[in-house]
């Protein structure tokens, strides 16, 4: 078994990622390149088919050597049929039999997972929630996403949906989600929803805000910006990024006092913004979830990025092979 290899793939609805790798988790090549998104399901199977074949050509490797094949995407997998339900990010992709249709294409076995799940397994065994358990990661970014670490392993639930912590409802009259309900927690805290009351808040005009000469010169307002905006002291963006840490707090609070976790591990581009972002958390984690769970809680930062994924699925691999071999 040590003489094989294993291959993950981040399948992205921009990019796809693919590393190669020995089943000690020892990485002998990657590549990344552009998803063919609007080709629908078969040519991006073909495409990841190809990523392997790429990366295998790098490291100077016979494909023989393929012994099991990791992917994560974000979308609704069902666990148990092995069919990805839906995928936000990729257009079309409603009841792809993935797991199969990757087997047929690679012939040997395949594991797909979500990839908040994934990143959650990748930064637990070797990211900021390493030694820890128990642990909630959640990635903030476009919208919401999050992977419950319970004893050690990813927790998924009767059929492979649980952790959509993005679609806890934090405000009942709050704004549309995608999921069609109101009030979600990613239409309030994500980067598109920040964003979007930034944008908002502009084309409102009541009170003056440096977004608006911002929105002039850039052309469109992100996080970043809101950030910035912040920080020199803009009060309109100062109440944006209020409440969106306000209802994420919410959001974490409910899951700390139902889950006990010893770490909470906040990835994507929003945690990018640091302590600014992460310390309110933390104070409202203390003040408000129960007090014996409050005192073990740690918040932290992601660490390993756009490896999180990739990582993961390396770890979940990893655990198959060594199943095998006992
Ligand atoms: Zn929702």
């Amino acid at each position: 078994m040590n003489n094989n290899l294993i291959a993950a793939i981040d399948l992205g609805g921009t990019k796809i990622y693919t590393v190669l790798a020995d089943v000690q988790g020892k990485i002998l090549a990657f590549t990344r390149e552009e998803t063919k998104s609007t080709q629908g399901s078969d040519a991006i199977i073909r495409q990841m088919a190809s990523t392997v074949h790429t990366v295998f050509e790098q490291a100077g490797q016979s494909t023989s050597r393929l012994s099991a094949v990791g992917v994560c995407a974000a979308g609704f997998f069902d666990w148990q049929k092995k069919i990805m339900i839906h995928s936000p990010n990729l257009p079309g992709w409603d009841m792809v039999p993935l797991e199969r249709e990757l087997e047929e294409q690679f012939g040997v076995p395949v594991i797909v997972e979500n990839d908040a799940n994934a990143q959650a397994l990748g930064e637990a065994r070797f990211g900021a929630g390493r030694g820890a358990n128990d642990q909630i990661f959640i990635t903030v970014s476009t919208g919401i996403g999050a992977g419950l670490i319970i004893d050690g392993n990813i927790y998924r639930g009767s059929k492979g949906f649980a952790g959509e912590a993005g679609h806890m409802v934090v405000k009942p009259d709050g704004p549309v989600c995608g999921c069609g309900r109101r009030g979600c927690l990613e239409t309030i805290s994500s980067g598109t929803a920040i964003a979007r009351a930034a944008h908002n808040a502009v084309s409102d005009g009541k009170i003056r805000t440096s977004l608006s000469a911002t929105l002039a010169r850039e052309g469109k307002l992100t996080t970043p910006h809101v950030f910035q905006a912040a920080q020199l002291g803009d009060t309109v963006a100062k109440d944006i990024l209020a409440e969106a840490i306000h209802y994420l707090g919410i959001g974490l609070v409910n899951l700390v006092n139902l889950l006990n976790p010893e770490m909470i591990i906040i990835g994507g581009g929003v945690a990018e913004a640091g302590e600014v972002f992460l310390h309110p958390l933390r104070e409202m984690i203390v003040h408000n979830a129960i007090p014996p769970s409050a005192a073990v809680i740690t918040l932290k930062k992601a660490e390993l990025g756009v490896e999180a994924g990739v990582t993961g699925m390396l770890c979940a691999l990893s655990d198959v092979c060594a199943s095998e071999e006992e």
